[in-house]
């Protein structure tokens, strides 16, 4: 059961991760979660460092899909104003809302990370379905209050995933902190 909630790489942040490392893994395309990963959870403005971020990845030559479990018109404008792709009420860690955001973007599985701040959706999601995934902390500690609960089951799990991560990889610290 661990294995499925190890991530393959962890940064530190979006911005931190390796764009040009993921191309040369053959990489194609990026699943995004949107709270707590790309916006603090439940903001409304965009972070200013996001667009430019946005641009680089597709500099890379990334194709980009926000696929979030919120289902809400606030997910749909950011992607909006992002100009991404989104699949909004995706049920993370099942598979459907993921593989529909890879058909959307005609990626495979082997061609594909998922970036998210969250072990038993975005993560587990992600590598049950044999994506690559990339874990980052969460922008927030604002959250959805079920997740808070989750996020202790996270912090045991966590100092057990952090032994298997590869060295290579970072090791996951302590939430960021900022905008709550
Ligand atoms: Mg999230």
């Amino acid at each position: 059961m661990l294995r499925w909630l190890v991530p393959r790489e962890y940064a530190p942040s979006v911005q931190a991760i390796d764009l040009a490392a993921l191309r040369r893994r053959g990489i194609e395309a990026l699943l995004l979660d949107l709270d707590n990963t790309l916006v603090p959870w439940g903001a409304r403005e965009i972070p200013e460092a996001l667009p430019g971020w946005i641009a680089a990845a597709r500099a890379h030559g990334l194709r980009l899909c926000i696929v979030t479990n919120n289902f809400t018109r606030r997910a749909e404008r950011i992607a909006r104003a992002l100009g991404v792709e989104a699949v909004t009420a995706a049920a993370k860690p099942a598979s459907l809302g993921l593989r529909g955001a890879m058909r959307r973007l005609g990626t495979a599985p082997a061609s594909t990370a998922l970036v998210g701040d969250q072990l038993f959706t975005d993560i587990l999601g992600g590598n049950l379905l044999g994506l690559y995934t990339v874990l980052v902390p969460p922008l927030s500690r604002r959250e959805f209050p079920t997740t808070r609960l989750v996020r202790l089951a996270e912090a045991l799990v966590m100092s057990l995933v952090r032994r298997r991560m590869p060295a290579s990889s970072g090791t996951p610290g302590a939430p960021r902190r900022g905008s709550s």
